[in-house]
């Protein structure tokens, strides 16, 4: 019995610490670890108002933590259903960080670039489930990625900026594909024709991340997962696409996934 009691305290002290890792991992540079790093400030502040018997602001400071927690959930919402769909231990497509980081690094520069000059395009970077049914209908390409092949496949007017491209890892698989649209239209803006629901329609039948730049308004969407984010920065787009995409890094800590399949 008395064992038992004293195993229990570190069992949860072990789950505690593979869920925070985890999380950590999920998280690190990220612009959700600014605030991270501010919720554990305001914890801190918490901990020091309640030791030295400052009710005022252990209320303030309870009032604000409660707001947080509601935006923290409200705003990195993609970002949240990725970290619990990662626990379902799929694979990845890349072996290295340096490569991945290489390819992320260029696909953000080009998809942003395409932004700014409203150059309309779809990114269908395949995950999990094949998209080679897509890709067989459309103009098969099975070059190695680089800006220059992607931005010209947009740019020029050639037949083959009409449609989507897919990536699988670093390879251009195929350019020009039709993808499904989606049926249910409701989470797009009015101002969002067939490129938006062709990007949607597929993030909804597969588990593929696709990347929308509108020629309209030159914004760039994301959807996954049947959800449509958009407006999305920089930064959200290489956090989303790392914490999909990219394989584990040999710096970190192991995550949970890891840990459980070791
Ligand atoms: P934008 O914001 O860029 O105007 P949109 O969502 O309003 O985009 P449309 O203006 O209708 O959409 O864009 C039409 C273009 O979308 C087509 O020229 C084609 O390149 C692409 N597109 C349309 N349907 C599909 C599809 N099923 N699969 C892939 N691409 C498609
Ligand atoms: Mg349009």
């Amino acid at each position: 019995m008395e064992f038992v009691k004293l195993i229990i305290p570190l069992i949860e002290v072990g789950i505690l610490t593979v869920l925070l890792n985890y999380l950590l991992g999920f998280f690190w540079n990220t612009r959700a670890m600014d605030l991270i790093v501010g919720f554990l400030v305001i914890l801190a502040l918490f901990a020091l108002a309640n030791w030295l018997h400052l009710p005022v602001l252990q209320k303030i400071l309870l009032g604000i933590v409660e707001v947080l927690v509601l935006a923290v959930l409200i705003i990195f919402q993609p970002e949240l259903r990725i970290a619990l769909s990662r626990l379902s231990f799929k694979g990845k497509k890349f072996q290295e960080t340096s490569e991945f980081d290489r390819l992320l690094e260029h696909l953000t520069n080009s998809v942003y670039r395409l932004a700014e000059r409203h150059i309309g395009a779809i990114i269908v970077l395949e995950n999990q489930d094949s998209l080679e049914e897509f890709a067989n209908r459309a103009v098969m390409i099975n070059g190695d990625f680089s800006s220059e092949l992607l931005e010209s496949i947009f740019v020029t007017s050639t037949p083959l900026h009409d449609g989507a491209v897919i990536l699988r890892g670093s390879t251009l698989v195929a350019a020009s594909v039709i993808l499904p649209l989606a049926d249910d239209t409701s989470q797009l803006a009015k101002t969002m024709g067939t490129r938006h629901r062709a990007a949607l329609g597929i993030a909804e039948s597969t588990d593929a991340l696709s990347i929308v730049v509108s020629e309209e308004s030159g914004k760039v969407s994301i959807a996954r997962e049947g959800m449509m984010t958009r407006g999305v920065k920089p930064d959200r787009f290489k956090g989303i696409a790392r914490s999909i995409f990219s394989p584990p890094s040999p710096k970190r800590h192991f995550s949970l996934r890891e840990w459980l399949t070791r």
